[in-house]
C-alpha cells in the first residue's frame, strides 16, 4: 500500500473516514454517470464505492428509497435532485431520468445516479444504462446491497441455509403498470424452489397467494413481510400463504416491505439479532 495515502502531507496519521479519503479510490471522472446502489436503508450498510462516490460527485440524482441519512455523506456544494417516482407514470417518468442524466453529464457534471438497495435489481439500472450507452455518456456500475438479502438478514432470515433451501427466487409483484406481472409463470414459480423473495409484493400480495397455491404451493408456506428493513422502524410480520387475503384485511403494512415466503421463516425466532438497544443505531 502506498505509505502516503495514510498520512497528511505534513506526515500525520489519518484515520477513519479521513483515511478513507486519501485511499486510491478510481476517480469520478466529469462527464461520467456512476450508478451506485446505496443499499436497503441504514447508511452503514453503503459500500465504500459509494462513500467515495458520494464525497466526489457533483450532482446526486437520487431515488425516493435512498434514505436522507446517506445524502448526508455528500460533499457540501454538491447539488442534490430527487427523482422519485410516484405512482403515476412509470415509464413517462423514467426516460425523463435518463434525459436528465445525460444531460447533465453533457454539461460535463460528475453524476451520481443514487439508488436504494442494487442498481440492476429490480432498480431500472439496466433501462438507464441503455439510455446512456446510446447516448455515448461513460458511466460505472456500483452495486449495492439489496433489499431482498439484507432486508432478510436484519429480519434475521438468512436468505439460504443447507438445511432449508438450496435456492431462491427473486421477483417483483407489480410490473410497470402496477398489476401482478403477467409474464411470470406463476405455476413454475409455485414448486421451484423453498423459498421466494418478493419485491413491490404488498399490493397485489392477495392475487400472488391465490396464483402460488394454485400453481401447488403450500397453503401453510410460511410469510414474512419485512417492512423498513434495516432501518429504526423495521416492522416484521408473519402469516400463512392461505390466510394472506384474511390478514391483509385487517393489517395496515408500511412499506418499502420485502415478502417472503418459505421455511427460512423458521430461522428468525433463533438468529434475530437486531433488537432492542441494537436498533437505536442510526447508522445501522
Ligand atoms: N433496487 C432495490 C429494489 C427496488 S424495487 C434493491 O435492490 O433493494 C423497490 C422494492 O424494494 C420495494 O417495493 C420493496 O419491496 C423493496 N425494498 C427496498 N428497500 C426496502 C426496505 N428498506 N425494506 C423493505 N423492502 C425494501
Amino acid at each position: 500500500m502506498d505509505k502516503q495515502s495514510n498520512s497528511t502531507a505534513d506526515g500525520a496519521a489519518l484515520s477513519g473516514f479521513a483515511r478513507l479519503d486519501a485511499e486510491p479510490f478510481p476517480i469520478f471522472e466529469p462527464g461520467w454517470v456512476w450508478l451506485v446502489g446505496a443499499g436497503p436503508g441504514a447508511p452503514g450498510l453503503m459500500s465504500l464505492l459509494c462513500y467515495h462516490a458520494l464525497q466526489s460527485s457533483d450532482v446526486v440524482v437520487y431515488d425516493a428509497l435512498v434514505n436522507p441519512g446517506i445524502l448526508k455523506w455528500v460533499r457540501p456544494g454538491t447539488e442534490l435532485e430527487y427523482a422519485g417516482k410516484r405512482g403515476g407514470k412509470p415509464s413517462a417518468q423514467q426516460r425523463d431520468i435518463s434525459v436528465r442524466l445525460i444531460e447533465l453529464a453533457q454539461a460535463g457534471k460528475r453524476v451520481l445516479r443514487l439508488k436504494g438497495g442494487d442498481p440492476f435489481m429490480f432498480g431500472r439500472g439496466g433501462e438507464e444504462c441503455q439510455h446512456l450507452v446510446k447516448a455515448k455518456i461513460p458511466f460505472r456500475i456500483v452495486p449495492g446491497i439489496t433489499a431482498g438479502i439484507g432486508g432478510l438478514a436484519y429480519a434475521g432470515l438468512p436468505a439460504t441455509h443447507r438445511d432449508t433451501n438450496h435456492s431462491v427466487i427473486f421477483l417483483t409483484g407489480h410490473d410497470a403498470s402496477g398489476k401482478m406481472p403477467a409474464n411470470v409463470n406463476w405455476q413454475a414459480v409455485a414448486t421451484a424452489t423453498p423459498v421466494i423473495v418478493m419485491y413491490m409484493a404488498v399490493k397485489n400480495l392477495d392475487e400472488i397467494a391465490e396464483a402460488l397455491i394454485a400453481g401447488g404451493r403450500a397453503k401453510d408456506d410460511a410469510v414474512t413481510i419485512i417492512s423498513n428493513a434495516t432501518l429504526p422502524q423495521q416492522a416484521v410480520a408473519h402469516t400463512r400463504l392461505g390466510e394472506v387475503r384474511e390478514f391483509l384485511s385487517h393489517t395496515e403494512l408500511a412499506t418499502p416491505a420485502i415478502v417472503v415466503l418459505g421455511p427460512i421463516a423458521d430461522w428468525r425466532a433463533v438468529f434475530d439479532w437486531y433488537q432492542g438497544a441494537l436498533r437505536e443505531n442510526p447508522v445501522g
